[in-house]
C-alpha cells in the first residue's frame, strides 16, 4: 500500500503497544466492554463493575451518539462523561468514548482515557486532526464503506499529527446482507496485520446486530488474531435507550469472557506445537 509513511508495517513482527492506565493493548488481549450509551449514573457504574468483574480492561461508553435520526436520543454530553469518571473512580476501568465533533476534541479528552472515532466520521479529515492534536489515545473505527487502504490513511491523518497512538477497530460494513446489521469482516483482522503494526480490534456487536452472533464471532475474531474486542453489555438490554437489541446482559458477557478465556489457554503457542507434532 503507497504512502502509509506511518501507518504501515515496519519490521516484520514489530507491533505497537499502547499504554493506556497501565493496559498494554497491543501485548495482551483487551476486551472493552459497557453500555452503547450513557443514560444514568446507576446504568453505567452498575455495568462497569460488572463488565470488570467478568474481566474487562476497559470501559465503553456513547456521551455523544451519532444517531441515523436526528430525534432520537443523542447522549447526555458532559453529564455523560462525569457519569463515566464516576464510573472510573470506582473501579479503576480506564475509559473510551466517542467525539463527533471538532470543536468538542480538547475537552472530551480531559475526560476519556481513549478518544472514539466513530464509522460514521472515519473520513472526517478535520476531526482525525483534531484528535491527532489531543495527545490522546485514538480508537478509530473503520467506515462502513471504506476499504482498508482508506481506513490506513485515516490512522495516517491521526499519526502525522504526532499522536503515535492509534488503534484500529473492525465494526462491520454495508453488504446486500440485510440479516445482519452490518458484514463483520474479521479476514481484515490480518489482513491489518500484514500491512500495519497497529493494534485491531474488533466490535461484533455493531458489526452484527444479531444478540446470537456476539458469541461466535467473538471467539472467532480471537482466532483471527484481533487484539482485543469492544462489546456492548447493559445492565437490562430491553430497557436501553439505543442499540437494544445487540446489547449483552452482564451474565450472558460472563459467559463469553470465560470461553475467551479457554480459547486463549487452547491457543497459546500453537505455531510451536504445531511444529512439534508436524510429520518428520
Ligand atoms: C459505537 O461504538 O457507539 C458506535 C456508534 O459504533 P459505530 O461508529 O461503529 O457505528
Ligand atoms: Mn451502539
Amino acid at each position: 500500500m503507497k504512502n502509509l509513511q506511518l501507518a504501515g508495517a515496519k519490521e516484520p513482527g514489530a507491533r505497537t503497544v499502547i499504554e493506556v492506565r497501565g493496559v498494554r493493548l497491543g501485548e495482551e488481549f483487551v476486551v472493552v466492554a459497557g453500555p452503547c450509551a450513557v443514560e444514568s449514573e446507576d446504568q453505567v457504574v452498575r455495568t462497569a463493575v460488572a463488565v470488570k468483574e467478568a474481566g474487562a480492561k476497559m470501559l465503553r461508553g456513547g456521551a455523544f451518539k451519532p444517531r441515523t435520526s436526528p430525534y432520537s436520543f443523542q447522549g447526555l454530553g458532559l453529564k455523560g462523561l462525569k457519569i463515566l469518571d464516576k464510573a472510573r473512580r470506582e473501579t479503576g476501568l480506564p475509559i473510551i468514548t466517542e467525539v463527533i465533533d471538532t470543536r468538542d476534541v480538547s475537552w472530551v479528552g480531559e475526560y476519556a482515557d481513549v478518544l472514539q472515532i466513530g464509522a460514521r466520521n472515519m473520513q472526517n479529515f478535520s476531526l482525525l486532526r483534531e484528535a491527532g492534536k489531543s495527545g490522546r489515545p485514538v480508537l478509530l473505527k473503520r467506515g462502513m464503506y471504506s476499504t482498508l487502504e482508506e481506513w490506513l490513511n485515516c490512522a495516517e491523518y491521526i499519526l502525522a499529527e504526532g499522536n503515535p497512538n492509534v488503534i484500529l477497530c473492525e465494526r462491520g460494513i454495508r453488504t446486500f446482507e440485510t440479516y445482519t446489521r452490518n458484514t463483520l469482516d474479521l479476514s481484515i483482522v490480518p489482513a491489518v496485520k500484514m500491512v500495519s503494526h497497529l493494534p485491531v480490534l474488533v466490535d461484533p456487536s455493531h458489526g452484527t446486530g444479531v444478540l446470537g452472533l456476539i458469541e461466535p464471532m467473538s471467539l472467532a475474531a480471537l482466532v483471527a488474531g484481533a487484539d482485543g474486542l469492544e462489546i456492548e453489555v447493559h445492565i437490562d438490554p430491553p430497557s436501553a435507550w439505543s442499540d437494544k437489541d445487540q446489547q449483552l446482559t452482564p451474565e450472558a458477557f460472563g459467559r463469553l469472557m470465560r470461553k475467551l478465556e479457554i480459547l486463549r489457554e487452547t491457543m497459546a503457542g500453537l505455531d510451536a506445537r504445531a511444529a512439534e507434532t508436524a510429520a518428520p
